[in-house]
């Protein structure tokens, strides 16, 4: 592969043993660890990209030292991602980052509505928590008080990272029931079907907000 910039010969290199690339990208492996930053605040170790919230550790098997770079280095250059000590496929390797990210992403989600559920004494605020951490979604009813709250008690969260529980015929009764603008402060957590779904039930997706 080409395009290996100096940055990276400039990290990866000096903490390998073989002299060259791609044979130093041999020596190296995901550790398994990662780290949530909460915000995106990180660059990547090891091509200097910026911006990043998710930082993934990969180990040098023989220098043993350790970088913390994004997962599209990760892929980008082949370092080796295992399961159960078997080196996985590039595509496995995608879905196997991709899904430590989903889960990191729903730990966020989960300690966004612990410190929710600390600011304020309210018994559905405790009761969404309780039921986020089973299922892993909000149902409408408590996704349209939560992000409510988390505004206003201006709690960092990113409501497309939440999942919106909208299966059973009660919760989509509760949707269709709901006044719009109460639906429009959990548009952001409903995926595209499900806002179809929303539209179909009688509401107006949210006026773009203008950026300036
Ligand atoms: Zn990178």
């Amino acid at each position: 592969m080409s395009g290996y910039t100096q940055r990276v010969r400039d990290s990866i290199l000096p903490r390998s043993v073989a002299g060259t690339l791609p044979a130093a990208f041999a020596e190296w492996t995901f550790t398994e660890n990662t780290i949530d930053h909460e915000a995106t605040i990180e660059i990547c170790e090891l091509c200097g990209q910026q911006d990043l919230r998710y930082h993934f550790e990969i180990a040098n098997r023989y220098t043993k030292a350790t970088l913390w770079v994004g997962s599209h280095c990760i892929l980008q250059f082949g370092v080796a991602v295992l399961e159960d000590g078997r080196q996985l496929s590039s595509d496995e390797a995608r879905r196997r980052l991709a899904k430590l990210t989903q889960q990191m992403q729903l730990q966020g989600c989960v300690k966004a509505l612990e410190r929710l559920a600390a600011a304020e004494a309210n018994p559905i605020l405790t009761g969404a928590l309780d039921y986020y951490r089973r299922n892993k979604k909000l149902t409408p009813k408590y996704a349209a008080v939560v992000f409510w709250k988390l505004q206003s008690f201006g709690i960092d969260h990113h409501p497309s990272f939440f999942q919106v529980e909208l299966r059973r015929a009660q919760h989509i009764e509760d949707l269709r029931q709901m006044p719009t603008g109460r639906v429009h402060r959990f548009w952001g957590a409903l995926s595209p079907a499900q806002r179809r779904k929303a539209i179909e039930l009688g509401h107006r997706p949210p006026a773009r907000r203008s950026t300036a």
